[in-house]
């Protein structure tokens, strides 16, 4: 079986080909600059077979992006598949879900209405994830399609952990509650924590720490998030490589009335100049802040430091509301690759039964405990595949 996995942004398009059953990848790609000059990517994954780096292919819209990403999977010489009939079905990745989708669905005519009602909670990503939907469908419509949601992994949270403390009237009319994003994340690397464990997902808890450019935290219970720090949207939570995480709203008012900031030029500053970046100065990636840091940064250690304290908090925060904690999981590109910042937010929670292993954390992207023997509470590093859930889900629905 073969699965499209498709990512649609505004003006760019994420795809991979993998098999769910084996987890074999058969290629990869990307089309960048749809609407302007159309920049094609492809990495078959099969031996033999030429890669193309960011060629010119007109993609006046998804349409096209979709049908370049055809034409390159069957292409003749370079292709790793004989036919669009090879293709199973398709899997989209969609932002937001909004209070409609607590899983994966099949994309019909509803599912299509419910994604575009979720457009006020997903303002930037919905409109595009449905460029990509409605792409797919027009260029291979008798191929099933597959919705899977960054929010739906998080609606089994508690009331009592997605209620605002805000007139209530917000979330009965407006829908203002916690959602959470990284859901597939979460649920992927939730699952494979526990078979690394040899033990069930029910009866085990959890958190999980995605750490990236955007990162969340969440609390797993039975293999159900019972919080997560990521709110309405994906700005909410620990500091990120650009977005501020939680503040206080005072700040906004503050800031606004003293510079005479709109609202979008707030966000602008809260999304793509705080963070990491904001307080450093230097950078949003964590490799530029270890380099400043050891060269003497002291602002870059400062935003280091900051992001590897409020993690720690909410490991801790996610330990009380659970009532203990058996896996403390680090996944995405800073929780797989930087064994610096795992060990700073692990280190110091020895009292509630943390205790690491400096040399088996001294790793990246492999699937493997990073606790000591002894550890009451185990740490694992667990690679995250989002596509390969996506693709995972898909197989199953349309299996269905
Ligand atoms: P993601 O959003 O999951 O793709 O993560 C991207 C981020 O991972 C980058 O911005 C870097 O900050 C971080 N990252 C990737 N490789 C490393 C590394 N070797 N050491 C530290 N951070 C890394």
């Amino acid at each position: 079986m073969n699965i499209l996995v498709i990512n649609a942004g505004s003006s760019s398009l994420k795809y991979q080909l993998l098999n769910p059953e084996t987890g074999a990848l058969l290629a990869k790609g990307l089309c960048e600059r749809i609407g302007i000059d159309g920049k094609f990517t492809y990495k078959p994954q099969v031996e033999g077979k030429q890669v193309l780096d960011a060629v010119d292919v007109a993609m006046p819209t998804h349409s096209e992006a979709i049908q370049a990403v055809l034409n390159a999977l069957v292409d003749k010489d370079n292709g790793v598949i004989g036919s669009m009939q090879e293709i199973d079905a398709v899997g989209h990745r969609v932002l937001h879900g909004g209070m409609a989708f607590t899983e994966s669905c099949i994309i019909d005519d509803a599912c299509i209405e419910a994604i575009k009602e979720c457009i006020p909670l997903g303002p930037l990503h919905n409109p595009a994830n449905l460029m990509g939907i409605e792409a797919c469908q027009k260029v291979m419509p008798k191929t099933p399609q597959v919705a899977v949601f960054d929010t739906a992994f998080h609606m089994t949270m508690p009331e009592k952990a997605y209620t605002y403390a805000i007139p209530y009237e917000y979330y009965e009319k407006d829908k203002v509650r916690r959602y959470g994003f990284h859901g597939t994340s979460h649920r992927y690397v939730s699952a494979r924590a526990a078979a690394v464990m040899g033990r069930d997902p029910k009866g085990l808890k959890l958190i999980s720490c995605h750490l990236g450019n955007g990162s969340s935290l969440a609390a797993i219970v039975d293999g159900k998030c019972v919080d997560t720090t990521m709110g309405l949207g994906p700005l909410a939570g620990v500091p990120m490589g650009t977005r501020a995480g939680d503040i206080d709203a005072t700040i906004m008012e503050y800031l606004m009335d003293k510079y005479g900031y709109s609202i979008k030029e707030m966000l602008t500053i809260l999304n793509k100049k705080s963070g990491v970046l904001g307080i450093s100065g230097v950078s949003s990636d964590f490799r530029d802040l270890e380099n400043a840091a050891k060269e003497g940064n002291q602002r870059a250690e400062l935003a280091l430091e900051a992001f590897q304290y409020s993690v720690k908090k909410l490991v801790g925060a996610y330990a009380a509301a659970m009532g203990g904690v058996d896996a403390i999981v680090f996944t995405a590109g800073v929780g797989e690759n930087d064994a610096a910042t795992r060990m700073a937010v692990a280190s110091g929670l020895e009292f509630m039964g943390v205790k690491m292993d400096a040399e088996a954390n001294n790793v990246r992207g492999k699937e493997t405990v990073i606790s000591s023997a002894d550890s009451k509470v185990k740490v694992l590093l667990i690679p995250t595949d989002e596509e390969l859930m996506i693709a995972m889900d898909t197989a199953e629905i349309v299996g269905k």
